[in-house]
């Protein structure tokens, strides 16, 4: 079975009116693709992009956040049982935007990883340095640290059940792709990692996806680099013309 996935971050953006006409763009122009196709939409049209990807082989869909407790007097918030009712397949967790603008770390992630498969969705776990520390030498250290702290408290069989998104925060939105040198050399050291605290068959399973300002030009050369298994993708999700053609290099 394929690692190989292509994930669609569409963040805070598309109305529910038209959230289901692009995901079926991208379902027509790719009807039977070669790796996982997630589409990582906002809360409110979860239902409606499940009830599409369901119909599909292949096709999932993805919360793109969850809170660590599941129920409570805590406003405006939406737990994993609730996404685990809708049958939502995945859950985006420590993207870099929750860290900068909500204030997530890796102890409060690591619960929200507990929580999105203690109730049967599969977490996408998102890691990744600033351009201060690898202009500093320090972005490996800096991504194992946020690896172990929110991943290696898992029993190796639900750490099989985790995607890797490494997403440098210098490539994202920012139009600056992380060269497919520099992404192979942060995936095998994070496959690495993982040799080491679970054995080489949960680290050569184990999908870990790019991300950072991919697009249809630079996708190919990035999933051709063998320890990259495909991408996490913010602003060419948005576009069917454009995510189509990263579904196909996939
Ligand atoms: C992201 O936010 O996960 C992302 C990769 O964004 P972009 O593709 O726009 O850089």
């Amino acid at each position: 079975m394929s690692r190989n996935m292509i994930a669609g971050n569409w963040k805070m953006n598309t109305l529910p009116s038209e959230g289901t006409e692009l995901a079926q763009a991208v379902i027509a122009a790719n009807s039977k693709p070669n790796c996982k196709v997630v589409f990582g939409v906002p809360a409110v049209q979860l239902a409606q992009i499940k009830e599409l990807t369901s119909k599909h082989d292949n096709y999932f869909v993805a919360a793109q956040n969850c809170h660590h407790e599941d129920s409570g007097a805590y406003t405006g918030e939406i737990s994993a049982p609730m996404l685990a009712d809708l049958g939502i397949d995945y859950v985006i967790l420590g993207h870099s935007e929750r860290r900068d603008y909500f204030g997530e770390n890796d102890e409060l992630i690591a619960k929200k990883v507990r929580k999105v498969l203690d109730n049967g969705m599969l977490p996408i776990y998102c890691c990744g340095e600033k351009l201060d520390v690898r202009e500093a030498g320090n972005h490996e250290v800096l991504v194992g640290q946020q690896i172990k702290t929110a991943l290696f408290d898992l029993s190796a069989e639900d750490f099989g059940k985790v995607v890797i998104a490494y997403e440098p925060v210098w490539a994202i939105g920012t139009g600056v792709t992380a060269s497919p040198e520099q992404a192979q050399d942060m995936h095998a050291y994070i496959r690495e990692i993982i040799s080491v605290q679970y054995g080489k068959e949960v680290a050569a399973r184990t999908t870990i996806l790019y991300g950072g300002s991919m697009k249809p030009a630079n996708a190919a050369d990035l999933i051709a680099k063998p320890d990259v298994d495909g991408g996490l993708v913010g602003g060419a999700s948005l576009k069917a013309e454009l995510f189509k053609d990263i579904v196909a290099a996939g």
